[in-house]
């Protein structure tokens, strides 16, 4: 199979689904992450454009370590557009990696632009299957399942599946640690010590569903999106 997943922000993708996707990895899976934005606004004194390049390798650093297609957009924070630019430029991403399913962000997330990008997410991997749109690149075949990863913190999210990332959450915090400008602006802008937070939710779905670690996920329900069989590992 084929994963891709989508997230707004460099980091989001390892704190939301991180464990996951290594599990997937190591199954024999292949994976691809799309970041939509560069990150820039993510410090307290590293000017923007430098952060945005500093982001960026961290963010390439982590794919490395999952050997991942590494898709990166480039928005500024706060600029993802609610237009048919992101979208055309995610139905073209979706179409070059052809996924089994997506994983991107809940609707209903702590900021807008999580829940904008999930929103265009779902509808671009709609719009993939178009023939007569966006010609130059081969359709889908079939409308994408799109998974939802955990709101950030797990605030107000009830998970409908569990992954179990016992085995697989230091590496998922070996990617996070990769993301050092990020860890040290939650520190400081939070208060958050974000590789604890994502311990401490991990060990908290993992007492849910009777493992010691575990990741949380929904379906995005809507027409052609089920499958009669379970897709997460
Ligand atoms: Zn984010």
């Amino acid at each position: 199979m084929k994963v891709l997943a989508v997230g707004a922000h460099p980091d989001d993708l390892e704190i939301g689904c991180g464990g996951t996707l290594v599990r997937m990895k190591q199954q024999g899976h292949e994976i691809a992450m799309c970041v939509m934005t560069n990150g820039d606004l993510g410090h307290k004194v590293i000017p923007r454009e430098e952060l945005a390049q500093i982001r960026e390798t961290e963010a390439r650093a982590s794919a490395a370590q999952l050997e991942a297609e590494f898709f990166m957009m480039g928005y500024s924070d706060f600029s993802v557009p609610d237009s048919e630019e992101p979208i055309a430029r995610l139905t073209e991403v979706i179409r070059q990696v052809q996924p089994d399913f997506i994983i991107t962000h809940p609707q209903d997330d702590y900021m807008r632009e999580h829940s904008r990008v999930g929103e265009l997410v779902f509808e671009a991997s709609f719009r993939a299957t178009v023939p007569h749109l966006y010609q130059h690149l081969t359709p889908t075949e079939e409308v994408v399942p799109v998974y939802q990863m955990e709101s950030f913190g797990g605030v107000g999210f009830v998970p409908e599946h569990y992954v179990d990332i016992s085995a697989t959450l230091q590496r998922k915090l070996s990617m996070l640690r990769e993301h050092r400008s990020q860890v040290e602006w939650l520190l400081e802008h939070d208060k958050v010590d974000v590789c604890e937070m994502v311990t401490s939710l991990a060990r908290c779905r993992g007492i849910q569903c009777g493992v010691q670690y575990a990741e949380g996920f929904r379906e995005r329900r809507a027409y052609l999106r089920g499958r009669p069989a379970r897709l997460l590992p």
